[in-house]
């Protein structure tokens, strides 16, 4: 019978196991992950979750009675330490586990600056939020680094939450990797309107305290005094284990169209990889693309040799506003704006000469869903059209 081991219960993992058995596969499935608990969806983490009003439950991605009525073996507390290439086996210590064909959705940790003091949080998992829950009350005093989505979500629970709450950009706007100037000064107003105090073009020196965290240092020589501290300044894929195994590593673990690594017998999918994308490799970093390629990945292993085909998107909760993100803005030239039918809906569109590269959409879903689809279909509307709030999105023409 034949054997399949995924490292990483997260939500490559899940998808990828769900969706062998829902296609008919019937070998064994087994599934490792390092967390206790079930797999589970991450954003809530710095959204809801932190908020505190979500239970735990309410995370996971199916209730754990799932793996055993669908005879998937979950290996929760298991760490995977080594990948035995030649006898086909992975180790948790001691205990090795067989595989015909293995998947590797090990995702990808946060960013940290070296510290010992206590008070400095990240936000990836359960644990870290949890761990944060008792310093998040009102009136608190809390230092953000790092002004990327997490950082954002994050300072807007806090902000909403009643915390003073400071937020650290050292590149000279937030968003600035992800996003264009007209996105981030969205933003930036939207936090500065909840009383966040954005701090842009300025990095963090470093952390001082007796034991807990009681300052930030920034680049510049100002201290902000502080009661925690939350990092978010990106992520890292975790690609030890390919590495030490011998696959190739490329910006994650290297995959092919198929999503096999250098290694025919070694799959991987979401955070943890790249894939080729218009003769180049892309690594994604979001919930969709972790669902999609964990569902590629079982479909190959099935015997599919359709290539991986990313169709990105994302989004993001601050306050009463969610963003919609659809397509790659990398390379545009032109960014056009847009007032949605509704109240404070706003959507900035990014061209590449005439052709539509990705919008993005904050509270306003019609924009999102029309642009999500003309980038599908690799039609654009005309600039010009766009801006004019008064054509219908839904009766423009796109070529
Ligand atoms: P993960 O979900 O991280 O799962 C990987 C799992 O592998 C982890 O549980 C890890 O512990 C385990 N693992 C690693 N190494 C080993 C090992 N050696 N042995 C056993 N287990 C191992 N995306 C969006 O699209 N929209 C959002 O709004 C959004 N918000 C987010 C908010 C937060 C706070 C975070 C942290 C992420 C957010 N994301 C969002 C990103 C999204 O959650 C990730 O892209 C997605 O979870 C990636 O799935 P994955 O399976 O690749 O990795």
């Amino acid at each position: 019978m034949t054997r399949v081991v995924v490292v990483g219960a997260g939500q490559a993992g899940a998808s990828l196991v769900a969706r062998l058995r829902k296609d008919g596969f019937d070998g064994d499935i087994t599934l490792i992950g390092e967390e206790p608990v079930p797999p589970y969806q991450r954003p809530p983490l710095s959204k809801a979750y932190l908020l505190g009003e979500m239970e735990l439950e309410r995370l996971f991605l199916r209730p754990e009675s799932f793996y055993e009525e669908q005879d998937i073996s979950l290996k929760k507390n298991a760490q995977v330490t080594a990948i035995d290439r030649d006898n086909r086996a992975v180790l948790i210590g001691d205990e090795s586990i067989d595989y015909d064909m293995l998947a590797l959705c090990t995702g990808s940790r946060p960013r940290l600056l070296p510290t010992d003091l206590s008070g400095v949080y990240a936000v990836r998992t359960v644990a870290d939020v949890d761990l944060m829950a008792g310093a998040f009350s009102p009136g608190k005093r809390v230092v953000i680094v790092g002004g990327g989505y997490i950082g954002l979500e994050a300072a807007a629970v806090a902000a909403k939450r009643g915390l003073n709450v400071t937020l650290l950009e050292a590149a000279d706007r937030i968003l600035q990797r992800v996003a264009c100037p007209e996105t981030s000064n969205f933003f930036r107003e939207l936090h500065q309107s909840h009383g966040v105090e954005i701090r842009e073009g300025v990095g963090l020196d470093r952390l001082e305290g007796m034991g807990r965290v009681e300052k930030a240092i920034l680049s510049e020589g100002t201290e902000i005094a502080c009661d925690f501290v939350i990092m978010g300044i990106g992520i890292l894929p975790n690609t030890e284990l390919a590495k030490a195994a011998g696959l190739s590593i490329d910006n994650g673990i290297a995959v092919d169209a198929q999503c096999r690594t250098s290694d025919p017998r070694i799959f991987s999918a979401g955070d943890c990889c790249s894939f080729p994308h218009k003769n180049s490799r892309l690594r994604l970093e979001s919930v969709p693309n972790a669902i999609d390629m964990g569902e590629h990945v079982a479909r190959v292993m099935m015997g599919s040799d359709e290539a991986y085909q990313a169709r990105p998107w994302f989004w993001s909760d601050q306050y009463d506003v969610t963003l919609q993100i659809a397509g790659l803005n990398a390379g545009y030239d032109q960014i056009v704006a847009r007032a949605g039918a509704r109240e404070g809906a706003q959507s900035f569109w990014y061209f590449m000469g005439a052709r539509l590269l990705a919008v993005d959409a904050a509270n306003d879903p019609r924009s999102y869903m029309m642009g999500k689809r003309w980038i599908e279909s690799g039609l654009s509307p005309s600039p010009s059209d766009i801006a004019d709030s008064s054509i219908e999105i839904k009766k423009m023409a796109a070529s």
